[in-house]
C-alpha cells in the first residue's frame, strides 16, 4: 500500500466483521482475520453522497438522473476524458414496443410479443424476470426520452424482431440531451476519474467508492448505494481470453474505457456473472472498420446472401448477426461477402445513415454486371458462386433452403427473394464485438447478486455490464435499450423508489 492512500486514511488492514452475528453475504475472508477481495471504508471521506454513479454512458446517466429526481445527493464519476462510452458510437437503435411511431406505420406490437421475442432470440437462457424487467418499464423509458427531446428518425426491423421495433435516434444527440438533463437534475458530473475499488462498511454494505489512482486516491461515499454503470470489457483481451478465447480473431469497436472495471470491483465481492459463454461479435462490418456510422451494412436482413471465399453459403442468414458472426469467424480469413443484386441494393439505400452508399463511394463494395465478373472482382470462383446462386434462387422460387433452412428476410420477418437483377455487388465483412453482454448478476430491481444467490447489500448496477438479459444471442436494441432502461430503474431502486 502507497503513503499517500494510508495519508487518505484508506487503508487494506486485516477486518473483523462486527454484525452482531448475521451473515454478511459476498465476502470473501480465511482465518486469522486476514481479509482478501474487501476494501475497508475509509475512517473519513474526501467527497460525500447519497449515490455514486460509476461511468457516464447512457446506463449511468440514467440512472444519476433518476436517482438525484428523489433529491439525492448524485456523483456520476467518469473514467475517460469524454462521456458516453460505447453508447455514444452506438447505432442508435433502441428496441422499444407498443409506441406511437409504431402505431402509426400500422405495425402491432405489444409487450407480450416483445417478452416472446426476447426469450426466443436469446435461446430461453436469459433471465425471465430480467427480460420482464425490460419489457415493464421500456414504454415508459420510451415516453421519458421524448419528454427529454429525443427525436427518433424511423422504425426498422433487425435481428430478432417478429415486427418492425428498432426506434433509431443520433447516440450523441440523446447523450448530450442526458447531460443536460443530468446537469439540470443537480448530477455531479466528475470527469477523468476512474473507479478503481468499491469500499465496504462494518455492517457488509458497500459503503463507497476509491477511485482516482492507486498512488492518489480519492474517495467518495455512498450513503445510499453504489450503482456501476461502467460498460462492458471488449478491450480487456485478459478477461476476453478468459471467458471466450474464441473471440480473439474479432475486431472490436467500443468505447475506450471499456475494460471491465466495475466487473472486477463487484467481483471482489463475490458478484455472481452470467451469459460469458455467449459474448459474441456482429456480423456485417468492413473488413478495416473503424466505426458502426460508417462501415456496417446489413444488407442480408434485406435478402442479400452470404458467401466465403470458395463462394459458398454457410450460414442461415436470416439468424441473429451474432450468430452469423460465429460462422463467418469459422470461415477462411475470418469473412464473409454479402451479396445481392440491384433489387435488394435499393431496399437497404434506405438505410437512414447512408452508409451503404458512403462505402461504394470508397469502392469497399464490389459490383458487376455478371456474377461471373463479380466473381473475379471478389477473388472467389466463378463457377462455385454461380451454382450458389442458382442452388439458392431454385430454392426461394420453390419456397424454402435445402441448404441452411431460410425461410425468411430476419428472424419470422420478410420472405426470401431471388438474387437475380443486375449488377451484382458483394461486401466483403467480418465480425466485431461492439460489447460483452454478459456481465454481473443482478436481480429485476438491479441489485447486484452473489455467487450464493444474495443481495451484495448497496451495489446496484445497470447496462453492458450486466449479464442476463440476452441469454445466446441479442435482439438488436435491447443492449443500448437496457442501458436506459435498467439506469432508470436502478436510479430509483437505489433511493427507494419504485
Ligand atoms: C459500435 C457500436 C454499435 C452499437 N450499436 C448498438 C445499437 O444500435 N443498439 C443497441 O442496442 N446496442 C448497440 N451497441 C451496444 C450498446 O451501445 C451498449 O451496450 C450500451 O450503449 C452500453 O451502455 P452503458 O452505459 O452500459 O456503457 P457505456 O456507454 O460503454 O458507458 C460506460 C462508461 O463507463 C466509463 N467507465 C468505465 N470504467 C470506469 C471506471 N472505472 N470509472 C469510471 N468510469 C468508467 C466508460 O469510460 C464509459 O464512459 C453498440 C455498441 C457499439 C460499440
Amino acid at each position: 500500500m502507497s503513503r499517500d492512500m494510508k495519508g487518505k486514511g484508506y487503508t487494506r488492514r486485516s477486518f473483523i466483521l462486527t454484525t452482531g452475528g448475521a451473515a454478511v453475504t459476498g465476502i470473501l475472508y480465511a482465518g486469522g482475520g486476514k481479509v482478501f477481495g474487501v476494501t475497508q471504508k475509509p475512517d473519513t471521506w474526501d467527497n460525500e453522497a447519497d449515490v455514486m454513479v460509476i461511468g457516464a454512458g447512457s446506463a449511468g446517466f440514467s440512472a444519476a438522473i433518476h436517482a438525484a429526481e428523489s433529491g439525492a445527493k448524485v456523483i456520476l464519476l467518469e473514467k475517460m476524458p469524454v462521456i458516453g462510452g460505447s453508447s455514444i458510437i452506438c447505432g442508435g437503435a433502441l428496441c422499444f414496443a407498443g409506441t406511437d411511431m409504431q402505431a402509426a406505420e400500422g405495425i402491432k406490437d405489444s409487450n407480450e410479443l416483445l417478452y416472446d421475442d426476447m426469450m426466443k432470440v436469446g435461446g430461453n437462457e436469459n433471465i425471465p424476470s430480467l427480460v420482464q424487467a425490460y419489457v415493464d418499464n421500456q414504454l415508459a423509458t420510451y415516453e421519458w426520452l421524448k419528454t427529454l427531446g429525443v427525436n427518433f428518425l424511423k422504425i426498422g426491423i433487425a435481428s430478432g424482431m417478429s415486427v418492425p421495433r428498432s426506434h433509431y435516434v443520433k447516440p450523441a444527440d440523446v447523450l448530450a440531451i442526458l447531460r443536460d438533463e443530468a446537469r439540470k437534475k443537480g448530477v455531479t458530473l466528475v470527469m477523468r476519474t476512474p473507479a478503481h475499488r468499491l469500499a465496504m462498511d462494518e455492517k457488509g454494505r458497500i459503503a463507497g467508492v476509491i477511485a482516482g489512482t492507486m498512488k492518489k486516491p480519492v474517495t467518495y461515499s455512498a450513503r445510499k448505494a453504489v450503482i456501476l454503470t461502467s460498460g462492458g470489457f471488449s478491450l480487456n483481451k485478459d478477461l476476453l481470453a478468459k471467458f471466450v478465447p474464441v473471440m480473439a480473431k474479432a475486431m472490436a469497436i467500443n468505447g475506450l474505457g471499456n475494460h471491465g472495471d466495475g466487473l472486477k470491483m463487484a467481483w471482489a465481492y463475490g458478484a455472481d456473472i452470467k451469459d460469458m459463454a455467449y459474448i459474441k461479435a456482429t456480423f456485417g462490418f468492413d473488413l478495416e472498420a473503424k466505426t458502426i456510422s460508417e462501415d456496417f451494412v446489413l444488407m442480408f436482413y434485406q435478402g442479400a446472401i452470404i458467401v466465403n471465399k470458395e463462394g459458398n453459403r454457410f450460414v442461415d442468414e436470416s439468424l441473429s448477426y451474432k450468430l452469423v458472426g460465429d460462422a463467418a469467424l469459422a470461415q477462411k480469413d475470418a469473412m464473409g461477402f454479402q451479396l445481392y443484386d440491384a433489387a435488394i441494393r435499393e431496399k437497404g439505400m434506405s438505410d437512414p445513415f447512408g452508409r451503404t452508399a458512403g462505402l461504394e463511394k470508397r469502392g469497399r463494395i464490389v459490383s458487376a454486371p455478371t456474377l461471373t465478373e463479380l466473381a473475379q472482382k471478389m477473388n472467389v470462383p466463378a463457377d462455385s458462386l454461380e451454382r450458389t446462386v442458382k442452388e439458392y434462387n431454385a430454392d426461394v422460387e420453390k419456397g424454402g433452403d435445402s441448404k441452411f433452412g431460410r425461410t425468411t428476410l430476419v428472424a419470422s420477418y420478410g420472405k426470401p427473394v431471388k438474387i437475380d437483377q443486375p449488377p451484382f455487388y458483394a461486401f466483403p465483412s467480418t465480425a466485431a464485438i461492439l460489447g460483452t453482454y454478459g456481465g454481473i448478476l443482478i436481480n429485476d430491481k438491479t441489485e447486484v447478486i452473489n455467487v450464493f444467490e444474495e443481495s451484495v447489500p448497496g451495489l446496484y448496477a445497470a447496462g453492458e455490464i450486466i449479464g442476463g438479459m440476452h441469454g445466446v444471442a441479442y435482439m438488436t436494441g435491447t443492449a443500448f435499450g437496457k442501458a436506459l432502461i435498467l439506469g432508470r430503474l436502478a436510479g430509483k431502486t437505489a433511493v427507494g423508489g419504485q
